[in-house]
């Protein structure tokens, strides 16, 4: 069957504007107070645990329970899973129950970050030093001279959780890495940039007053005993216990508008928490959906998804089983459930890289996605010859589209930058094995992967909004 042709130019020409350009007064209200809650939660969910815990207790106060205590599931019924403490899973059961397939947001809850070594302390020239090991793709220079605080929990051999989070209170101390003043950094300045802070130098400082400083009491080393001490008063752990740490060092920052029109926000972790955000709202917001809708916030995206906590991990997989079988009889037929997750539609929900002036000839410029012109739907990622993508098809990007046209979503396309520029990959990959239906739809990001990351709030704004409409209308 033809379509109908096109006599108007602007529908002839593919047009992605700007959105501050053409917002409403009251549009423009409601982003400004949703990235107001977005920076808060931004603030208090630094690591994949504290937005796991501070998912769940949102949940929970919305009605939403732990899977484990429901018997049988009905329409309307809220659920969620909690992966480990570093992951969550959330459902609300819809009217069509779940044959016609799950509607599924998908982003991940961890970001790129320096973790502690199994073995950290150690006493160089009267100071005291954590060894950290770095975690995700990062330009470890950024890493220096910023604050830095520590998140985290450690076990002790009784297996009592121990939780640790210090440097973000204005009362607390921070924590540093040095770098070499200018005076004395020619030779340093030559080396190339993924050469001049070497892994093995991104060493914090964490303290420098040795154990009784009048040295009655002689120790080998005063000033790490000094510091275990005091990790042993306040949180009760000893040195070995630190093999059991989970412990992050993250930039102490807060979220901060950027600009005089302050039309970006620059945070810690933008990537992915700024899809997360708005797909945890999403799915917080439904009362009693047509198809069952269901919010995945993974960890270990940044390397690899691998671990019980990561999008591999059949936890998830688990949550979805359990959902088929505990709204019908409570037994599970493995066929009938591989057909509901091949019906099932998902937005894998993280980021992409938004177009840089200052770095155009990474980009090419028709296929970028640019700042504050709204959600970007990536058909493909991967690098080269597109390997490693999950390529969406056709007929779904039509699906998504019209259900965006339908209720008034802007949004934008592009590759992550030009080819054979870099590239990378999401979680996408992971559920489009299982015949599901699936594409990368997120906010664009300045500086990804830096420490201090930006976006732009009206993007975030109409993310939330496109994965609403997904998640209630495809
Ligand atoms: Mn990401
Ligand atoms: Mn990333």
């Amino acid at each position: 069957m033809a379509s109908k042709k096109s006599d108007n130019r602007s529908e002839l020409f593919a047009k992605y504007p700007n959105l501050y350009d053409k917002i409403s007064n009251s549009d423009m209200d409601a982003c400004m107070a949703f990235s107001e809650e977005y920076k808060a939660f931004l603030d208090k969910s630094k690591t994949e645990r504290e937005f796991t815990d501070n998912g769940i207790e949102a949940a929970e106060s919305l009605g939403f329970k732990d899977i484990e205590s429901k018997k049988k599931l009905k329409a309307g019924d809220k659920v969620y899973s909690s992966i480990k403490g570093k992951g969550l899973i959330l459902a609300v059961i819809g009217k069509k129950g779940v044959k016609e397939g799950f509607n599924i947001l998908g982003a991940h809850i961890d970001s790129p970050r320096l973790d502690l070594k199994p073995n950290p302390v150690f006493e160089d020239n009267e100071t005291v030093y954590f060894k950290t090991h770095y975690y995700g793709g990062i330009k470890k220079y950024q890493w220096t001279t910023i604050p830095l605080a520590i998140h985290g929990v450690v076990y002790t051999k009784d297996k009592v959780m121990h939780k640790i989070s210090i440097g973000e209170d204005e009362s607390d101390p921070i924590f540093y890495i040095t770098d070499l003043l200018p005076h004395l950094g020619s030779d340093q300045m030559k080396k190339s940039a993924s050469e001049f802070i070497p892994a093995e130098d991104l060493n914090v400082v964490v303290g420098g007053i040795p154990f009784n400083g009048k040295n009655e009491d002689k120790s080998k080393e005063p000033y790490k005993e000094a510091i275990l001490r005091f990790l042993n008063e306040k949180y009760g752990i000893v040195e070995k216990d630190f093999v059991t740490g989970e412990l992050e060092v993250v930039p102490a920052v807060k979220a901060r508008d950027v600009g005089f029109d302050r039309a970006f926000i620059a945070g810690y972790g933008h990537d992915d928490r700024v899809c997360a955000y708005p797909a945890l709202m999403a799915i917080l917001e439904q009362e009693k959906p047509e198809k069952t809708c269901v919010t995945m916030l993974t960890d270990k995206e940044e390397i690899g998804s691998y671990a019980n906590s990561g999008a591999q991990s059949a936890l998830y997989e688990n949550f979805l089983m359990e959902i088929v079988a505990k709204t019908g009889d409570g037994s599970l037929d493995m066929l009938q459930f591989r057909k509901v997750i091949a019906a099932s539609k998902m937005l894998s929900t993280d980021v992409s890289a938004a177009y840089d002036p200052k770095y155009a000839s990474v980009y090419e410029k028709r296929n970028s996605a640019f700042m504050s012109h709204g959600i970007k739907l990536e058909k493909y990622t991967g690098a080269r010859g597109k390997s490693g993508t999950s390529e969406a098809t056709g007929d779904f990007v039509a699906e998504i589209t019209s259900v965006f046209a339908k209720n008034n979503i802007p949004w934008q396309t592009g590759e992550l930058g030009r080819v054979d520029a870099g590239g990378g990959g999401t979680i996408s990959a992971f559920m489009a094995k299982y015949g599901m239906s699936v594409i990368d739809a997120g906010v664009p990001v300045w500086s990804m992967h830096a420490p201090y990351e930006v976006i732009s709030k009206i993007d975030l704004y109409y993310t939330y909004l496109a994965y609403k409409a997904f998640i209630e209308n495809i």
